[in-house]
């Protein structure tokens, strides 16, 4: 079955709409998609609609991918499968959004003391739900102060930017029982994207299973072979399943695309198998 359970719409940084989705994951023959916009579940409501409307073949799961802090620093924890209309979960993302964009506005200023002036401005020109860096790095870029978004990351609000970012999220336990009071599997999010050593990495697993988390991401556009191996000895020894996405934030693009990872070893437990496909 084609599938890809980490995507983003327009609800946060991702360019399409949930229409636009849809139809884009149609296009590509994907037959279960979930959306999993960070910090948002508001647009999962519009791509059913638009499934429905369109008779669009697949079908769609609820997903959010959370951002969390551990004692290892920020991490993304995706919630697979949840129940869109769990207020708990609603009133936490909602807390999140507030958050962020009050993170938004402590960054407009520490840029403009280095003069980068008027992000939150440029930002503000589009509609946004969720306020990312990913917004502000356009911005940055609108405004001439860098010449692309990496470099806008690099040079201001990446890991080693000149702007200190700050970090305020749920903690980890926090998303794990949010995500399953609302019905939904916890998933560490593309876990080798985090700036760790491996043995910061392993400890970062065993503290999220710890915590009740219940499976990794094993398959996404980044992940080599070799780094896939050494997950999967944290993934066995943790009891741990595997998911499977894209990270899918805009068309075109050369190294990734809606549904492209590479395929897993059937024999590897998978959180696919664990949803009951006859009730969604
Ligand atoms: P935030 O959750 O607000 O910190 O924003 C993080 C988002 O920015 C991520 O989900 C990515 O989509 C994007 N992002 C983070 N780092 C980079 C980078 N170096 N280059 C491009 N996009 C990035
Ligand atoms: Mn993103
Ligand atoms: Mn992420
Ligand atoms: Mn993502």
């Amino acid at each position: 079955m084609k599938f890809d359970f980490h995507c983003h719409s327009h609800y946060s940084d991702g360019l399409l709409s949930p229409a636009e989705l849809i139809e884009y994951a149609e296009e590509r023959g994907i037959e279960l998609l979930a959306l999993t916009d960070h910090d948002s579940i508001d647009g999962i409501a519009l791509a059913q609609d638009s499934i429905q409307s369109s008779q669009a073949k697949l079908r769609l799961i609820g997903g959010v991918e959370i951002s969390a802090l551990t004692a290892f620093g920020e991490i993304h924890i995706v919630g697979l499968n949840v129940d869109v209309q769990n207020g708990a979960l609603k009133a936490a993302l909602k807390e999140q959004q507030d958050k962020r964009w009050q993170r938004a506005e402590d960054m407009n200023v520490r840029l403009a003391k280095v003069g980068v002036v008027g992000v939150l401005d440029a930002c503000k020109k589009d509609v946004i739900q969720v306020i990312t860096r990913s917004h502000m790095a356009t911005a940055i870029v609108s405004l001439g102060y860098a010449k692309d978004r990496q470099q806008a990351f690099k040079k201001y609000i990446g890991k080693k930017g000149r702007i200190k970012v700050p970090k305020n999220w749920m903690t980890i336990e926090d998303a794990i029982a949010l995500i399953n009071g609302a019905g939904g599997i916890s998933i560490l999010a593309h876990p080798t994207r985090y700036p760790l050593s491996n043995r910061q990495l392993g400890l970062l697993i065993a503290a999220f299973k710890l915590a009740g988390g219940e499976a990794l991401e094993l398959a996404y556009p980044s992940l080599n072979k070799d780094k896939r191996d050494w997950l999967l000895v944290h993934l066995e020894k943790h009891n741990l399943l595997a998911s499977s996405g894209s990270d899918f934030h805009y068309p075109n693009l050369k190294w990734t695309d809606l549904g492209r990872f590479p395929v897993l070893d059937d024999r590897i437990p998978h959180v696919l198998n664990q949803l009951n496909l006859s009730l969604l």
